[in-house]
C-alpha cells in the first residue's frame, strides 16, 4: 500500500534529520531532494557552467549522471561515480544552489527524476524538500510543513556548521537563501491540506514523535 510522506520546510528547520528518522521508524525509503539540487550545482560549477545561463543549466540538468541514496540508513551522493556527499555541503555550494534551483527548466528535470525514484520505490518513501507537498507529490498520503522560528533555525544551523563563521554571516546567508528560494517555491506557508509542525520548542525526539503522530492520524 502506498505511503508517501512529503515534508517541506526552510533551511535549518531540522527537516533532514527528522525526515530520515521518520523513514527509519516506518521502514520507508528516503529522498533528500535538496541534495539533488546541491549535486547539480556541484556539477555545473565543476563543468565551468555559468549559473546565470538558464539554458546551459537546464541542459546540464538533463545529462548529469546522478546517483543518490534512497535509504535512510546510508547517505551518499555520486555524480558520474565521484562521491560528492561531503562536497555538496560546503558553503560555496550553499551560496550558489539557489541560482540553480530558480532555473525552471532544471527544476522540471529534477522533479521528473524525483517522481521516477518515488515510483521505483512503489510509492513508499519519505520525501523532503521545499516543493514536495505542493508540486512533486501533492497527492501524497501525508503532507507536512516543518517550521521553526528564525531563532531556533539559526541556532541549529550554527551547530551544524561547527561555529566556524560568525553568527551574523550565518544569519545573512540562511536568510538570503530562503528569500531567493521563495521566489520560485512557497515553503513559508502551508498549502491547503498540509499540516504544520512547528518544532521551535521541541527537541529532536519530540519532533520525530509529533511527525509520527501526524502520519498515524
Ligand atoms: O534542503 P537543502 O538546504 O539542502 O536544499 C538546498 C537548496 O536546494 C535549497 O536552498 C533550494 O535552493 C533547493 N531546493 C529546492 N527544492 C527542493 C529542495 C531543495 O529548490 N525541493
Amino acid at each position: 500500500r502506498p505511503l508517501v510522506v512529503a515534508i517541506d520546510g526552510p533551511s535549518g528547520s531540522g527537516k533532514s534529520s527528522v525526515s530520515k528518522e521518520v523513514a527509519r521508524r516506518l521502514r520507508l525509503a528516503y529522498l533528500d531532494t535538496g541534495a539533488m539540487y546541491r549535486a547539480l550545482t556541484w556539477y555545473c560549477l565543476e563543468s565551468g557552467i555559468d549559473l546565470s545561463d538558464a539554458s546551459a543549466v537546464e541542459a546540464a540538468s538533463e545529462s548529469f549522471p546522478l546517483e543518490v541514496s534512497t535509504s535512510p540508513l546510508e547517505e551518499f551522493v555520486r555524480v558520474g561515480g565521484v562521491d560528492v556527499t561531503q562536497a555538496i555541503r560546503k558553503p560555496s555550494i550553499s551560496a550558489a544552489v539557489s541560482s540553480v534551483a530558480t532555473t525552471l527548466g532544471a527544476r522540471t528535470e529534477l522533479i521528473r527524476r524525483q517522481r521516477e525514484l518515488i515510483d521505483q520505490h512503489h510509492r513508499r518513501m519519505v520525501v523532503e524538500g521545499r516543493d514536495i507537498t505542493t508540486v512533486v507529490v501533492p497527492q501524497a498520503e501525508v503532507r507536512m510543513l516543518l517550521t521553526a522560528s528564525e531563532e531556533a533555525r539559526l541556532r541549529r544551523r550554527g551547530i551544524q556548521l561547527g561555529g566556524s563563521q560568525t553568527a551574523e554571516q550565518l544569519a545573512a546567508q540562511v536568510t538570503q537563501r530562503d528569500a531567493k528560494d521563495s521566489t520560485v517555491v512557497n515553503f513559508t506557508r502551508a498549502a491547503d491540506g498540509v499540516v504544520t509542525l512547528d518544532s521551535s520548542d521541541l527537541d529532536f525526539e519530540e519532533t520525530v514523535s509529533a511527525a509520527l503522530e501526524i502520519v498515524d492520524s
